[in-house]
């Protein structure tokens, strides 16, 4: 299966990600793992992307368009996979909707995993304590949800037109969460 996985940061997409991609041998792609590691090896990509990031604003488009069309190119997609983290702006959906097209790849789900802002602000305060991500900091985190409110969830409308969108309720346990993505995607 071709998977998109949507949510607020925090929302817990990541971890089912990986969860689902690892028990189907799908791949999983994370744009933000990418372009975290990408900064931790200094590279071009890395030292272009860091100072948004440590904002918590969005790497320009161009970016990261043309990051997922090298994956397609080296044919990384072709034998299922979730996108965890991209598209997420408007313009990078419709870019993904033509490499779809050009690449005859059949998006089958866009699952959103639906999580209200106080929610989303506890959990992430929580996970700052754990991991200290440098963008889990309290002001970051809040200017990504608002990013995350403007530019992203616009997309939700793109997919809902396609007729792929399928809303998970995402304040439940991993588990349980875990259960409801398993039974749309069998
Ligand atoms: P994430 O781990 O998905 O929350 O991403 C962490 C940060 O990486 C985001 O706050 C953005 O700065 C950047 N990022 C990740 N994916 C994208 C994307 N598709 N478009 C723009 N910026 C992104």
């Amino acid at each position: 299966m071709n998977l998109i996985f949507l949510g607020p940061p925090g929302s817990g997409k990541g971890t089912q990600a990986v969860r689902l991609a690892k028990e189907k041998g799908w791949v999983h792609l994370s744009t933000g793992d990418v372009l975290r590691a990408a900064v931790k090896a200094g590279t071009e990509l890395g030292k272009q992307a860091d100072g948004f990031m440590t904002r918590g604003e969005l790497v320009p488009d161009e970016l990261i368009v043309s990051l997922i069309e090298e994956k397609i190119a080296a044919g990384e997609l072709a034998n299922g996979f979730i996108l965890d983290g991209f598209p997420r702006t408007v313009p990078q959906a419709k870019s993904l909707d033509e490499m779809f097209g050009k690449n005859k790849i059949k998006l089958d789900k866009a699952i959103l995993l639906d999580v209200g802002d106080e929610e989303i602000l506890k959990r992430i305060m929580g996970r700052a304590e754990k991991e200290g991500r440098a963008d889990d900091t309290p002001d970051v985190v809040r200017n990504r949800l608002k990013v995350y409110r403007e530019q992203t969830q616009p997309i939700e409308n793109l997919y809902r037109e396609q007729s792929v969108l399928t809303p998970i309720p995402g304040e439940d346990t991993p588990d349980n969460i875990y259960a409801a993505i398993l039974k749309v995607v069998s």
